[in-house]
């Protein structure tokens, strides 16, 4: 994983599940797996967040607070759909009010299988939202300063 410029913040959301992927996205949290050594921090506040983690699957009662948590993050933003529930709507799929896995409501970059996930997979799955991040946010940063008329050459200075 390349420099990255900012720590970016994880909201994480609990769909429709089990919680047994739940538990182990915390244990990610914990010294013992310590995702934040990556530069990671969890909030609460989907305003200050970067990376929306989403366990579980989608819901008739979910879907509208799910969009809203997405829409109500700044943009640039990435989804990691964590277990297969949230990948696929998973054992629950079938149930009466389950639309599916994440992507049925907002759009998703990374998917980590596992029923439920392994902390070394979503660590992984967390590298990978980490290195996306960054890679919209350069390009962001190069939209705008197209747009205020400044670019970079290939060495990153101003001309
Ligand atoms: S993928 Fe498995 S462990 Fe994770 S929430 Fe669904 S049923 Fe539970």
């Amino acid at each position: 994983m390349g420099k990255v410029k900012k720590s970016p913040w994880v909201l994480h959301y609990d769909g429709s599940s089990c919680n047994g992927c739940d538990i182990e996205v915390l244990a990610c949290l914990t010294p013992v797996y310590d995702a934040e050594r990556f530069g990671i921090i969890n909030t609460g506040d989907p305003l200050q967040a970067d990376i929306f983690l989403i366990t579980g699957g989608i819901n008739t009662q979910n879907k509208d607070v799910v969009t809203q948590l997405y829409d109500q993050m700044p943009r640039p933003k990435v989804v990691v759909a964590v277990g297969t529930c949230a990948c696929t709507g998973g054992i629950f799929k079938d149930c009466y009010n389950i639309l599916g896995g994440a992507d049925t409501t907002i759009p998703v970059d990374i998917y980590v299988p596992g029923c439920a996930a392994r902390p070394q997979a979503i660590i992984d799955g967390l590298v990978q939202a980490i290195a996306l991040f960054q890679k919209r946010s350069d390009e962001h940063d190069e939209y705008e300063r197209a747009h205020k008329g400044e670019k970079r050459n290939k060495n990153g200075q101003v001309s």
